[in-house]
């Protein structure tokens, strides 16, 4: 009895398996498919001052259109890519689209982020590519913004660094992503020609809930690192005016969060 459940599990494992290995194979299929039409667009969502609202940028944020399943958020689909090779590509389609869409909404004062995956940093010409992109899409490259993840800042740290610097003599400034979910080292931080920290949402969730007291103080201690490094910081992930508050009071100007806005496309943002 107990070898034959043994098998009859061990069957039951292998289909999962090779279920899976399916899944995986068809959902690249749609990936390349979803590439040719076009069906990845960026959505945007602003980052504010703290105080009044005002759109200082908008953080453009990869989604896929798709044709049956609706609008899908990038966790649903770019590790696959990743795993196929296929997030370059991918990156690629949504930063022109995004760069189009962002000539008509970007303002005067104002910026684009994109997200930069690791990735990409291991093409020594990235900056170029980039540049280029944002010229032929009429973007002009002084409103640009990457944000990197500490994950970046890992591989290889003179070459992502030359490539940092040369997007900044070209004015594209470079943010560093969810801040303080990663390494998080002063001595690395001031190693990049970084312009603005993002302090993760996992340290705003709990402000002002009563148990935020260890959360506050790493807010803290990253609003006191950043001005010792004259870096301009953004808290993600503001959904309540409590937590606005318990930022502000702590000297935080700027934000982002479902509280200001949710992603969105461009024609929403549009006046
Ligand atoms: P991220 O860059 O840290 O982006 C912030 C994520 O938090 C977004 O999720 C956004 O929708 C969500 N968010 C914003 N405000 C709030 C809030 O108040 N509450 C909560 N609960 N969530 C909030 P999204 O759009 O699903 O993106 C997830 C991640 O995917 C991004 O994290 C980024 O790492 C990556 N990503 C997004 N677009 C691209 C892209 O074009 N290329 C690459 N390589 N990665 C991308
Ligand atoms: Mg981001
Ligand atoms: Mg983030
Ligand atoms: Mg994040």
């Amino acid at each position: 009895r107990a070898k034959s459940a043994g098998r009859q599990r061990f069957v039951l494992f292998d289909d999962s398996l090779q279920q899976q290995a399916l899944d995986v194979l068809g959902v690249e299929h749609e990936l390349r498919n979803a590439l040719a039409r076009h069906e990845f667009e960026p959505y945007f969502q602003p980052l504010v001052g703290l105080d009044d609202g005002a759109v200082i940028g908008y953080e453009a944020l990869v989604r896929w259109r798709h044709p049956t399943r609706g609008v899908l958020a990038p966790g649903e689909f770019l590790p696959v890519a990743e795993d196929s090779g296929l997030l370059e590509a991918i990156d690629w389609s949504m930063y022109r689209m995004a760069c189009r869409a962002g000539a008509a909404l970007v303002g005067e004062g104002q910026f684009m982020t994109l997200n930069i995956s690791p990735r990409h940093f291991q093409d020594p010409e990235f900056d170029v590519h980039l540049l280029a992109l944002a010229r032929e899409a009429g973007f002009e490259p002084a409103r640009l913004r990457i944000e990197v993840t500490e994950s970046t800042l890992l591989g290889d740290p003179d070459a992502v660094a030359a490539i940092l610097e040369r997007l900044r003599e070209a004015h594209v400034d470079a943010a560093l992503d969810d801040f303080g979910t990663g390494y998080s080292s002063l001595g690395y931080v001031q190693r990049f020609p970084l312009k603005m920290i993002k302090i993760d949402r996992s340290f705003v969730a709990p402000l002002g809930d009563g148990m935020s007291q260890r959360s506050s103080a790493i807010v803290a201690a990253i609003l006191a690192l950043a001005q010792s490094l004259g870096l301009d910081v953004v808290a993600e992930g503001i959904e309540t005016d409590v937590q606005r508050r318990a930022l502000q009071q702590m000297g935080c100007v700027h934000g982002q969060g479902f509280l200001f806005g949710r992603p969105e496309p461009a024609s929403h943002w549009r006046h």
